[in-house]
């Protein structure tokens, strides 16, 4: 509902009738204390001072949706148009239809500028900003009463001659100095920042000196000292911002005004002039003074909010610098650290000021001295890419896996290196998951390479090997053997003693068996049922022979009864095979070979060792 009716008051072209009233009645006292000002100047000869009810009037549009902007620029109209009425009565003692023109021209200055303006200030307003305050220079100050000045003098005469010159410049200086003074005025009121962190006995007696200061300036006659009255207009604009400067302004305007056309103040002073000339003056006088204000309060609210954004970019960074859970550390180009974050104490146990001035000696572990140099070498040679693990000392004594981040950084406006930023995370944890990791993989490994009725390696282990050294014999021109081991009569066996007596006499044999091959480089394997394989490498037939017949000797020694077989005990056949491999062969030749072999055993009575005929044939002796 409130919603709803939010809504509906923004979409009225009407602006709320407390605001209406509001601005009418300011409308009229701004006209009707000008005109009294300007009244007197005009009875006395002279031209009008300041024109305000358009300044005033311009604020209040470009607070305002432009939809309102109709309603109110009729509200305007028929209040200077009273206002004409009643001047045109009090000087001609009649009233004038010039008075409708007149009043005319006054809106379309006001819609002029307005217009220009709306999309520069109206946003945002905020004179302190140089693009807005400029704007509102040129179009409000400039631009917008000079076309006004120049419509009303060549309306009312039809001509544009010397005469019309005049009131073009009457008209020019006193609207252009209204808007230079109250716009300002109306829009640092309507964003509610009217003298902001000032006490009111402050304002008060601020402003009192400043009227004291006029009214004595402007109502003596002797010296020329308009220039006294600057001081105080500044200690205004430096105290009370824009605001007080506009409302200074404003005053010394009236009573400057009042006074010069009542032929007193320094500027009366001037020989020969006559009161337009004075009322010139005063205007240049206020204009400039106006100016130097406006420019001092511009260059004072950059200074300020670049402060202001450097110090929220500090304390941003250093917030960033401090919550971080990683240290980070800024050396200079020799590692002699110059700031260290807070983190420090909570990885390392050190307080920034125990690191801090002192190099990376101090708390690397001496085995990675060498490693974090040569990082530090290739980040000052430009690389950019400067990440390493090394164990970093803590305070209790333990060294710590950290993984430090090192990049150059350079002088900002020389773009010389003048040091590094080292971003240093804690990884004593991640380290500790790797290494967990690390032998999970292992144990997975060897997992996958072992048998798992025998424990000796799998098949798969075997072409692994099998392959690396047949490719290192052909590389190093030397022989390998290989032997294929198969059990005797091993079906008899199981149908006579059961499967699991069976695999029971498997493990039996390959435990004899790994007991014979010894040499770190050979290896005994399951190649699948009751057949074994040993790899021997770097070894020729001889060897291969007098391994072979060791195991076949050790395996009948264990005497595992086995009734269908001759001797009454398990017995094994092997098929011995020896080749120094030539370029581009593989291991299936040696393969063959030593099946072949063994088939041969097989053939010629079992429990007997055969050689590929390859090499020598040598059957040896059956014991
Ligand atoms: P030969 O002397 O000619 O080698 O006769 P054999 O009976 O050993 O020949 P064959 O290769 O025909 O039989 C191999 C048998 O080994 C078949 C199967 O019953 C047995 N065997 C194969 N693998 C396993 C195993 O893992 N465990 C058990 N208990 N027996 C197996
Ligand atoms: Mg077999
Ligand atoms: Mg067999």
């Amino acid at each position: 509902m409130a919603e709803h009716s939010t809504i509906h008051a923004q979409s009225t072209f009407l602006p709320p009738i407390k605001q209406l009233v509001g601005i009418t009645l300011l409308l009229a006292l701004l006209s009707g204390a000008a005109s009294a000002l300007n009244l007197n100047s005009w009875h006395a000869g002279g031209v009008t001072i300041l024109w305000p009810s358009n300044g005033f009037l311009l604020g209040v549009l470009l607070c305002t949706y432009r939809r309102r902007w109709p309603a109110l620029l009729l509200l305007g109209y028929l209040v200077d148009l009273g206002i004409n009425f009643f001047l045109d009565h009090f000087t001609l003692g009649h009233l004038t239809a010039t008075s409708f023109y007149i009043s005319l021209c006054n809106m379309l200055e006001v819609y002029l500028a307005a217009m220009f303006l709306y999309k520069i200030i109206s946003p945002n307003p905020d004179l302190t900003r140089r693009r807005q305050l400029f704007a509102l220079l040129f179009y409000g100050v400039v631009l917008a009463p000079a076309v006004a000045a120049f419509l009303a003098s060549f309306g009312l005469s039809g001509t544009f001659s010397i005469p019309e010159l005049h009131s073009f410049q009457e008209w020019f200086t006193a609207d252009g100095l209204g808007v230079a003074i109250v716009t300002p005025l109306y829009l640092s009121y309507h964003q509610r920042e009217h003298f902001p962190d000032r006490t009111w006995p402050e304002i008060l007696t601020l402003f009192t000196v400043l009227i004291a200061v006029t009214v004595g300036i402007f109502y003596q006659t002797s010296y020329p000292f308009l220039f006294l009255v600057i001081p105080s207009l500044l200690v205004l604009g430096m105290r009370l911002r824009l605001a007080g400067s506009a409302l200074g302004l404003l005053i010394v305007c009236i009573i400057g005004g009042f006074l010069t056309t009542a032929n007193h103040g320094p500027v009366a002073l001037t020989p020969n002039s006559t009161l337009t000339h004075r009322a010139l003056i005063l205007q240049f006088f206020v204009a400039v003074s106006m100016l130097v204000l406006y420019i001092i309060e511009v260059l004072k609210a950059e200074s300020s909010r670049l402060q202001f954004n450097l110090q929220t970019s500090e304390t941003r960074f250093r917030l960033l610098a401090e919550v971080s859970r990683d240290i980070i550390v800024l050396s200079d180009l020799n590692g002699r650290r110059r700031y260290v974050s807070p983190a420090a104490t909570e990885v390392l146990g050190w307080l920034p000021t125990e690191l801090v001035g002192d190099t990376y000696h101090q708390i690397v572990h001496p085995e990675d001295l060498p490693a974090l140099e040569h990082l530090f070498d290739q980040c000052r040679a430009g690389s950019n890419l400067n990440v390493l693990s090394y164990r970093c000392l803590a305070k209790d004594g333990s060294y710590l896996w950290v993984e430090a981040n090192v990049r150059l950084y350079r002088d900002g406006i020389t773009g010389q290196p003048v040091g590094f930023v080292n971003v240093v995370r804690d990884i004593a944890s991640r380290k500790a998951a790797e290494d967990e990791l690390n032998k999970a993989v292992h144990v997975a490994e060897s997992l996958a390479s072992l048998d798992g009725l025998t424990g000796i390696a799998n098949r798969r282990r075997l072409d692994e090997v099998l392959n690396q050294e047949w490719r290192r014999a052909m590389r190093d021109h030397t022989p390998i053997s290989l032997l294929i081991l198969d059990v005797d009569l091993f079906k008899r066996y199981n149908d006579l003693y059961g499967h699991l007596q069976g695999d029971e006499c498997l493990r039996a044999i390959a435990q004899t068996a790994n007991a014979i091959v010894q040499r770190t480089s050979d290896l005994l394997a399951r190649y699948g049922g009751e057949e074994f394989v040993v790899v021997l490498p770097n070894t020729d037939s001889h060897g291969a022979c007098s391994i072979a017949e060791q195991i076949r000797h050790a395996v009948e020694d264990c005497r595992l009864p086995h009734e269908a077989n001759s001797p009454k005990h398990i017995t094994v056949s092997i098929g011995c095979a020896t080749h120094a491999p030539q370029i581009d062969t593989t291991y299936d030749i040696l393969f063959a070979a030593a099946d072949q072999a063994l088939y041969r055993a097989k053939a010629a009575g079992r429990n007997r060792t055969e050689v590929a005929a390859e090499v020598p044939l040598q059957i040896l002796q059956q014991r």
